[in-house]
């Protein structure tokens, strides 16, 4: 058994065993985030079963896609979009992680190619109210997932967030807290939100403890950057 193997079915085994203490029944999804890792790395993990992976940049998700097309992988941008990638993001990914502002929406829906299925789309929040992070105040949530739902070519599909990396375990259990409960609420009003993206390799465990439906992970399973 390779290092990867046995890192990717511990890492599994412990999501799965955190999911099933939390009650959740459809289990728990994990995204692997590859930023800055070779594509042979990607090849590895998805020959081990692993299909959904995560890119922080627009460039370097593009230029590992054309090298393992022979593939087929779901692709997450979960790196800050800029206005003029949008188009970019409609043609080339499954799911975009990072929507925070309202101008983004036209440009994405209208690129979005009618060939392919509704691009998934997740609202980032800025849980922390941190100045230097991307995503937007919880309060703009449901104005931003009102345009969303409008859109044809666009799915949306929950949440994502990046609490503040706080040392102690208790305040980033608060701010997964307050994540769930807005999920809660915009799962009343759209049926399709299913996905709540919370949790990375230090702290996907109490992400599921409170609520996260899918985790992203990228030390723990390809070692550190
Ligand atoms: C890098 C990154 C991850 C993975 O972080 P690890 O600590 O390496 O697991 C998850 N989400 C986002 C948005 C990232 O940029």
């Amino acid at each position: 058994m390779t290092d990867l193997t046995s890192t990717f079915q511990t890492i599994r085994t412990r999501i799965d065993a955190a999911a099933l203490a939390a009650h959740r029944l459809r289990g728990v999804r994990l995204l692997a985030v590859g930023k800055t890792k070779p594509v042979s790395a990607i090849r590895a993990l998805a020959e081990l079963g692993q299909l959904a992976f995560g890119e922080n940049y627009v460039q370097e998700a593009l230029f590992k896609q054309q090298e393992l097309v022979d593939l087929s992988l779901e692709w997450h941008l979960i790196g800050p979009l800029q206005s003029n990638k949008c188009r970019e993001t409609a043609c080339h990914f499954d799911w975009l992680q990072t929507l925070d502002r309202e101008k983004l929406i036209e440009p994405l829906a209208r690129y979005r190619p009618a060939h392919l299925a509704p691009l998934n789309v997740l609202i980032q929040i800025n849980i922390d109210a941190e100045t230097s992070k991307s995503g937007c105040p919880p309060h703009l949530m449901p104005y931003l997932a009102e345009h969303i739902s409008q859109a044809p070519s666009l799915k949306l599909r929950g949440l994502m967030a990046i609490p503040a990396p706080h040392p102690d375990p208790g305040q980033r259990r608060h701010s997964f807290k307050r994540m769930r409960q807005l999920f809660e609420k915009l799962q009343q009003t759209y049926p399709s939100v299913d996905t709540l993206s919370m949790g990375m390799s230090d702290d996907f465990e109490l992400a599921i403890a409170e609520g996260a439906t899918m985790v992203r992970m990228g030390s723990a399973l390809f070692g550190t950057r």
